[in-house]
């Protein structure tokens, strides 16, 4: 089992094996993680928002869930869940949400950087990125389909268990959005076991 951890605002990318378990903590509560995904065979298969949403019916996808690639293959298994509440709507945090959302114009860390900088060591470029699967990201959806982004339900040690369903580059980020993290930005504990 490797355990590690991300600092506040960081991210990494590793390689998954299939049938490898992927265990993403909230070391302190509150705080979100972006997850992302290709197949190591071939990186223009990609974790896919929309297939996976599509094939779970529902925007909350949560313990037993699929997610799957643009190819509509498997890539995790949802095994475990603690929380119960992730968010697979929205992009990952990049220097632009800063500026459009929340008129911040100085340089400011985002996951979208810390994805695409730390990916690079497996050749993919920073477009390839897909909209990511936001763990602990608590997103409500109104009845006229206002989104709401309030804080993270996740408590301090909870977790969220995924088991690669095939061989993966993943990318992961602690979040560096004021909204999604309830204004506080605190470490991602993960493991591969
Ligand atoms: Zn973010």
């Amino acid at each position: 089992m490797t355990k590690s951890r991300l600092e506040p605002q960081t991210g990494t990318a590793f390689e998954l094996k299939a049938r490898q378990l992927l265990r993403v903590i909230d070391l302190e509560g509150e705080q979100v993680a972006d997850l992302t995904a290709f197949a190591r065979g071939d990186t223009t298969e990609w974790l896919s928002s929309g297939r996976s949403i599509d094939y779970a019916n529902t925007i909350y996808l949560t313990k037993s869930h699929i997610l799957y690639s643009n190819r509509s293959q498997p890539m995790f298994t949802i095994l475990e869940d603690e929380v119960g509440r992730h968010d697979f709507l929205l992009t990952p945090c990049s220097p632009e949400t800063f500026q459009i959302i929340y008129d911040n114009h100085e340089p400011h860390p985002s996951c979208f950087e810390n994805l695409w900088r730390n990916l690079a060591e497996f050749d993919i470029p920073p477009d390839a990125i897909p909209t990511t699967f936001n763990i602990f990201m608590n997103v409500e959806v109104g009845p006229d389909g206002t989104l709401k982004i309030l804080p993270p339900r996740s408590k301090a040690g909870e977790s969220i268990t995924l088991r690669a369903e095939m061989d993966l580059i993943v990318g992961l980020t602690a979040c560096s959005a004021e909204l999604s993290n309830n204004g506080r930005f605190k470490s991602i504990g993960y493991e591969i076991l």
